[in-house]
């Protein structure tokens, strides 16, 4: 009979938390899991899942404009943002509930608060100290503050899927991911959004056509991208709030939302009272198997940084499972890990951007496609479509796939498992394509643009 009261003892029910305890008490381990806000962590609750919901609502706006082309007479469709809130909380309260069922059909002890790290074999959550023989933290991210001057005004993504009314005028402050996202949602849904970069150019880490493409894109659609801008102050008025830019000036706005990152959630957590050591970005440090310089905590997920993905959650969640409670030990891959920004219009990518491969192989050819997709030669609507492929000289080998445009992230989630499998060149150019979809791009694209 074990001393402890459970073999795992994991912190968070979020994307990682949850694979890992499924996975391992489907093993036979005893695992417990304390989760103090919603089950399903970040993604499903305040994340890629009502993101995305939001997404659609989005993208009808210009489906009814674009469906005049096509004969549909139009309309005057209008939208209703709490009829939107409002199904999109039954659906994640559904999604909650089978996440609930989930863990306690997996055999999972679930408990509902804050858990506190006593020392490494115990966790207390709501007076109750647990002993267990491995802990896992798997806490997530949290947004960060913007820390200027009135920061506390401005909402973050933790609130902005469950306003209580539609803000008309909008700021968005960053050019990340969720920005970028959100600007683009913000904008179709009908509000009117300024999107401020403290930048020469949004969407850092991204391929450079990339971002100089969905820039232009995002702003043909209406979204005020303003760069080489950031926020200094911001006052509450009767009207709003007045914000106060680098620049000298101020502008009014209904909502200001700060996405300027996420740090990993570890506030109140009890680290310090383990050997869990952090960097200097404060993410959790980990090995391999994920154990952290304390033997018996392991951590996975966003708080130990890198791509900070539910698939890459979900990856690291399953080989700890497996590594502990399966005899099966493997690493996880991190090469070719495909990645959509849900922005208006996607983009997909898989791999090297052409300056990091530049950097990574020298010698590379680029190959690069643009066009106006079919379906906007009778919708009238002036969106293009961006495709590039990046191939290693030496091996012809696939190295990068960028592409900005409708179901860009359909797209790349098919094409990243031809990379992972080494396709080369030739043999995208083998392969005969899909008529006629913009799709078929990828594999029809003859001409080198530059070396
Ligand atoms: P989380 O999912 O954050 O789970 C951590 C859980 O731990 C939370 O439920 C939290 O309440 C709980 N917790 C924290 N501390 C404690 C404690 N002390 N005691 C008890 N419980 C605790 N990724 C994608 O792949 N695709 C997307 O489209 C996408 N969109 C996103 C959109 C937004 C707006 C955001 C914010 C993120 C998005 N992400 C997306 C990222 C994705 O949500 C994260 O990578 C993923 O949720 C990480 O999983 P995790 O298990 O590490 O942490
Ligand atoms: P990102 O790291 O993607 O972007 C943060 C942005 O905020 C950058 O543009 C950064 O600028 C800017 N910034 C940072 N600090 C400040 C500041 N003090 N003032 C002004 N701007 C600032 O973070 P996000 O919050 O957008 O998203 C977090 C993570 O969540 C993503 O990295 C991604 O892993 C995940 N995510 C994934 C999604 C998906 O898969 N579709 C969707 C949403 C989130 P700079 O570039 O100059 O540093």
């Amino acid at each position: 009979m074990s001393e402890y009261q459970f073999d795992l003892f994991v912190i968070g029910a979020g994307s990682g938390g949850v694979r890992a305890g499924r996975m391992s008490a489907g093993f036979g381990a005893r695992v417990a899991i304390a989760e103090d806000r919603y089950m399903g962590g970040t993604c499903v609750n305040v994340g890629c899942v009502p993101k995305k919901l939001y997404a659609y609502a989005a993208h009808y706006q210009e489906d009814f404009h674009d469906a005049a082309g096509f004969g549909w007479s139009k309309q005057s469709p209008t939208f209703d943002w709490s009829v939107l809130r409002d199904n999109k909380v039954a659906e994640i309260s559904r999604l909650n509930g089978i996440y609930r069922n989930m863990l306690n059909n997996s055999g999972c002890t679930l408990i509902d608060g804050r858990a506190k790290i006593v020392d490494s074999h115990h966790v207390e959550v709501n007076g109750t100290v647990y002993s267990t023989e491995r802990i896992l933290i798997a806490t997530g991210g949290w947004p960060r503050d913007l820390g200027v001057e009135g920061s506390e005004y401005a909402i973050t993504s933790n609130e902005f899927f469950d306003l209580p009314s539609f803000p008309e005028r909008v700021l968005v402050v960053g050019g990340g991911y969720i920005a970028t996202e959100f600007a683009g949602i913000l904008n179709g849904l009908g509000a009117t959004v300024k999107q401020v970069y403290r930048g020469e150019l949004f969407m850092r880490g991204f391929d450079l056509n990339v971002r100089e493409f969905l820039a232009n894109e995002v702003k043909k659609k209406g979204v005020d991208l303003t760069v080489n801008l950031n926020v200094t102050k911001i006052s509450k008025t009767a009207a709003g709030y007045d914000v106060s830019f680098t620049d000298g000036t101020t502008e009014q706005f209904d909502q200001v939302v700060a996405a300027v990152g996420r740090v990993p959630n570890v506030a109140g957590l009890g680290i310090e009272n383990t050997k869990v050591t952090q960097n200097s970005a404060g993410y959790v440090q980990v090995n391999d198997s994920y154990q952290t310089e304390d033997p018996s905590v392991y951590a996975v997920g966003d708080v130990i940084g890198g791509m900070e993905l539910t698939p890459v959650a979900l990856a690291e969640g399953m080989k700890l499972a497996n590594e502990l409670f399966n005899s099966n030990n493997y690493d996880v891959d991190y090469e070719f890990i495909p990645t959509a920004v849900f922005s208006l219009p996607n983009v997909g990518t898989i791999g090297f951007s052409e300056e990091d491969a530049r950097e990574e192989f020298g010698d590379i050819k680029v190959f690069e496609s643009e066009f106006r997709a079919m379906k906007h030669t009778l919708s009238g609507s002036d969106e293009r479509t961006y495709m590039k492929l990046i191939v290693e000289t030496k091996t012809d080998r696939v190295i990068g796939l960028h592409m900005v445009g409708s179901e860009a992230g359909e797209i790349a989630q098919g094409f990243a498992v031809a990379m992972k499998a080494g396709a080369t060149k030739a043999m995208f150019d083998t392969t005969i394509g899909i008529h006629p979809t913009s799709a078929e791009e990828f594999v029809t694209m003859r001409s080198v643009t530059r070396n």
